[in-house]
């Protein structure tokens, strides 16, 4: 029984193409989508807020029966909404990425910044922290480091006065 309820529920690709989404004048989502049996024919997908129900247009659901013009609406729709908080996302990274490079990080240093999802008192680590944290004003040059940059002022003890 259970594989006959998810083969009902399914929502193929096929059914998602069928499906346009549409804001209307007052700024309200419907969807029509096309008839898979009858050529140019589109059916109306809206949302009732008084019946807090999903409504459709079709014959079959004037008649009660469950159409699949609903399902593949709903479908478009988390689909829909799936991508835009993904975009969304990557946007709200993109910008924190420029603000700690503005900051002073490099983009290397700014997106391993993001990626590690630094915890400070078990909080997301705000911007100036992870500066602090990633930003090479604190990095600690290693031991050879020190000595090349001894060495470098041991060969040219002058140079810093040059200019
Ligand atoms: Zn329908």
């Amino acid at each position: 029984m259970a594989t006959t309820n998810i083969t009902r529920n399914q929502v193929t690709e096929d059914m998602l193409s069928k499906c346009h989404r549409i804001v209307d004048g007052n700024g309200e989502v419907f969807y029509q989508v096309e008839s898979r049996t009858e050529a140019g024919k589109e059916y109306e997908v809206r949302y009732n807020r008084e019946l807090k129900a999903i409504i459709c247009n079709c014959k079959a659901s004037e008649e009660g029966t469950t159409c699949w013009h609903k399902r593949a609406a709903v479908g478009h729709a988390q689909a829909y909404k799936a991508e835009q908080k993904a975009i969304a996302e990557y946007e709200a990274r993109t910008a924190r990425v420029h603000r700690l490079m503005e900051m002073g990080l490099t983009l290397e240093e700014a997106t391993e910044a993001l990626s590690h999802q630094l915890l400070v008192d078990g909080k997301e680590a705000d911007d100036e922290t992870l500066v602090r944290v990633y930003g090479p004003r604190h990095r600690r040059p290693s031991e050879k480091e020190i000595e090349q940059d001894y060495r470098h002022y041991q060969t040219r003890p002058f140079s810093l006065l040059k200019k």
